[in-house]
């Protein structure tokens, strides 16, 4: 038998160290205060960003999303981010992507403030990924630090250990290949042109897989030991719109040491490793 490695425990626990902090900050006149920047009214991204609100209030922290309209002019939008980013009372900010077409080709992670970077995608924090200086209070990029986390909370040391990330996105894939680095891992990072791909997976001891394609992952790319990790970044609708992940989830599960649920995996970490970035940068400011 397998472990299911559910986020749902880590994120409880993560919660109580959210609540302590956020009460330590606020002993100190401190409250940390995120905003979001949210343009238009795609739906994915109206829950998305009411998720977040909700993640952060439960914890003691603020957070304001500001709704933008659809046909905002391109300079007024990023006036009003840098405006929203320098302010002092802000400790984090993001600007909920995607954006309407005419703004898409604004490279957000730079617009705001590195100390306030809760995204963890301004240059000045992925050249601190990229140091990896354990030292370093850059803020690290969401999904990738929420699946460090989980294989770390399971009892997985990275130190050593035979990686394969499936994935090479700069929001995902780089990032995790980078982290996993750090922590000592042996990456290998593959990709639309990898070539024999099995070869990779089946010698691994943790997989990764951020691809975007329903159950791709089977039982031919697994080794027969049974032994490795295997972690589903993958968030996708199958051919009758039922929510899965990349990994052929019922027919491996028995086939593997431990494997991450879609829905209930890996989806989660992404919102507490904001929260997570939010108040760091908000000792940071102390
Ligand atoms: P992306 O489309 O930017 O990147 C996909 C990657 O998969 C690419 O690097 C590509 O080279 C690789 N790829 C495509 N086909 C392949 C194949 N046949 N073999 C090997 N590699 C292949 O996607 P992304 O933004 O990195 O997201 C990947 C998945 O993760 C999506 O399902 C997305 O919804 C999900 N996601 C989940 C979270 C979360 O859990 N919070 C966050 C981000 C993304």
């Amino acid at each position: 038998m397998s472990i299911e490695m559910k986020s749902a425990p880590l994120v409880a626990r993560e919660i109580e160290n959210l609540k302590k902090r956020c009460d330590s900050l606020k002993a100190k006149g401190v409250t940390p205060n995120m905003k979001v920047l949210l343009v238009g009214e795609n739906k994915a991204s109206l829950i998305y960003t009411r998720n977040k609100k909700r993640f952060c209030e439960k914890f003691g922290a603020e957070c304001e999303i500001i709704n933008l309209n659809e046909n905002i002019k391109e300079d007024e939008f990023l006036n009003k981010v840098r405006e929203i980013s320098n302010r002092e009372d802000v400790h984090g900010c993001f600007v909920q992507l995607p954006l309407p077409k005419h703004l898409q080709h604004i490279d957000c992670g730079a617009l705001i403030a590195p100390e306030k970077d809760v995204d963890g995608f301004h240059d000045h924090n992925i050249g601190e990924l990229f140091k990896g200086d354990p030292k370093s209070n850059g803020l690290m990029p969401c999904t990738p630090q929420g699946v460090v986390n989980l294989i770390e909370f399971y009892g997985h040391e990275l130190s050593g250990k035979n990686v394969v990330i499936i994935g090479r996105s700069l929001i995902v894939g780089k990032p995790l290949s980078l982290l996993m680095l750090n922590k000592n891992a042996t990456v290998t990072v593959c990709h639309s042109r990898t070539a024999h791909l099995q070869e990779h997976t089946k010698r691994a001891d943790i997989v990764v897989s951020a691809v975007g394609r329903p159950r791709f992952l089977t039982s031919e790319y697994l080794s027969k030991d049974k032994n490795q990790i295997l972690v589903d970044v993958g968030i996708n609708h199958d051919a009758d719109g039922k929510l899965c992940g990349d990994m052929d989830y019922e027919n491996i599960k028995d086939l593997c040491a431990g494997i991450t649920p879609v829905p209930g995996g890996v989806g989660p970490l992404t919102i507490l490793s904001l929260a997570q970035n939010l108040l760091q940068a908000a000792e940071n400011s102390l």
